[in-house]
């Protein structure tokens, strides 16, 4: 007998998305040579997943903690947790913070806080319009697509020509939009290109975005990934809200943490007073109780230990600053070994862009011989992921690029 679901048009198999097709692709791979550079995720100069060391000695105390138990936490997420994470992206002495005009509410990872945040505005938001960078990461879209807004709009970044922001075109389509819509900003490390305004841009869009009335929502999930300090990687929205705007920030400790499969993230919520706190913190609980209920705890604990405790801290940063170098470094191979071998280009742009993702200009027709021919796993976008690079595989890749140019 037939399913029910069998005659029902909506429900059939859906395209996968790119970096989950990637991801099946490299784990059936047997090829002996083929790179990762896909995946959105740390990697040693080994090639391996990276648990932080200070991670690892919080989870050991844990396990042997006789107090701690499973029960339910309240809607909101663990207290410590939210206010150490919302410490974390404004500074602890934030006039925000100082005045209660600001709320962490604990979601499940960055996604978790981009979806509350969508579903919450478009509930409690007078527009339904969004505006997401061109390129953007490749969620932002269908998370306020599944949250009904009714149209996701882009707004131009990417300069293909230059290898750089196309500010020009930024400004005049942010100066062109829906008053009172909102609009996504990456607070650093743009992904999928690696840069960033420069601060003097960013004033201007703070301009643009107070003269059309604009709801700033910052996707933050790489703090610390930029350049290793977390203070630097902060400036942005530390400056949004000094500059008096209401936001909020989706923050995800998947990266900065290594804690990617253990969903942390933290919606920060800044208000220009504090009397509607009560009010959008009860509205964002509604939301929650009827995704997730409540959260989970293990992830949030070790992340709100280590920022609660100055020893911990220090070694957490040092941590993250391994990680950033370790790209940092990977970039300047990159770049020395594509020059020394004369790969067509200037290659300035690897070295100029931050964080974890380089925009290489390689073209969909390039990237699919680097994935097809040379089994270097990247998107077809030309993104790669930089900490998949290692000591021992930069030649290859390079080489690899070489080929992918020279064919196309
Ligand atoms: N936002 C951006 C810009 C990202 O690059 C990512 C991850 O790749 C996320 C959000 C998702 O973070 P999480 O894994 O914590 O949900």
């Amino acid at each position: 007998m037939a399913s029910i679901f069998s005659n029902v048009s909506r429900v059939k198999v859906g395209p996968a998305t790119e970096t989950a097709d990637l991801r099946r692709r490299v784990k059936e791979d047997t090829h002996p040579n083929k790179v990762d550079l896909g995946a959105g995720a740390y990697r040693t100069d080994e090639g391996k997943p990276w648990v932080l060391p200070m991670v690892k000695t919080v989870e050991v105390q844990m396990a042997a903690d006789m107090t701690l138990n499973h029960e339910y936490l309240p809607v909101a997420g663990l207290p410590a947790f939210r206010t150490a994470a919302s410490a974390l992206i404004l500074g602890k002495d934030n006039p925000a913070i100082l005045e209660n005009r600001l709320e962490g509410i604990q979601v499940q990872g960055g996604t978790g806080g981009v979806r509350l945040a969508a579903e919450f505005l478009k509930r409690n938001f007078g527009s339904d319009i969004v505006y997401v960078s061109k390129p953007t990461w490749g969620n932002h879209k269908t998370v306020f697509i599944h949250a009904g807004f009714s149209q996701i709009k882009e707004y131009r970044y990417w300069d293909a020509k230059n290898l750089g922001v196309d500010f020009e075109g930024l400004k005049e389509d942010l100066q062109k939009a829906q008053e009172g819509a909102c609009v996504i900003l990456h607070a650093v490390a743009h992904n999928p290109t690696g840069n960033d305004p420069t601060m003097d841009q960013w004033s201007q869009i703070a301009d643009i975005i107070g003269a059309r009335k604009l709801f700033p929502l910052f996707d933050c999930a790489y703090q610390g990934f930029a350049g290793g300090d977390l203070e630097a990687d902060a400036q942005v929205v530390r400056y949004f809200v000094k500059r008096g705007f209401e936001l909020f920030i989706a923050q995800s400790f998947s990266k900065n943490f290594g804690l990617y499969n253990e969903r942390v993230g933290n919606l920060c919520i800044v208000t220009k007073t504090p009397d509607v706190i009560p009010q959008i913190r009860s509205q964002m609980e509604i939301i929650a109780r009827t995704m997730w209920s409540t959260t989970s705890h293990h992830g949030a604990r070790v992340v709100a230990t280590i920022l609660g405790n100055p020893a911990y801290f220090e070694e957490w940063k040092a941590q993250v600053a391994t990680m950033a170098n370790r790209i940092k470094e990977m970039r300047q191979m990159m770049f020395n070994k594509l020059r020394q071998k004369k790969v067509p280009g200037s290659w300035n742009h690897i070295l100029q862009q931050i964080g974890m993702f380089s925009f290489t200009g390689l073209t969909p027709d390039q990237s699919r011989v680097m994935v097809e021919k040379h089994h270097v796993y990247m998107l077809l976008n030309g993104r790669i992921n930089m900490a998949g690079l290692t000591t021992k595989n930069v030649d290859y890749v390079v080489d690899a690029i070489q080929d992918a140019i020279s064919s196309h």
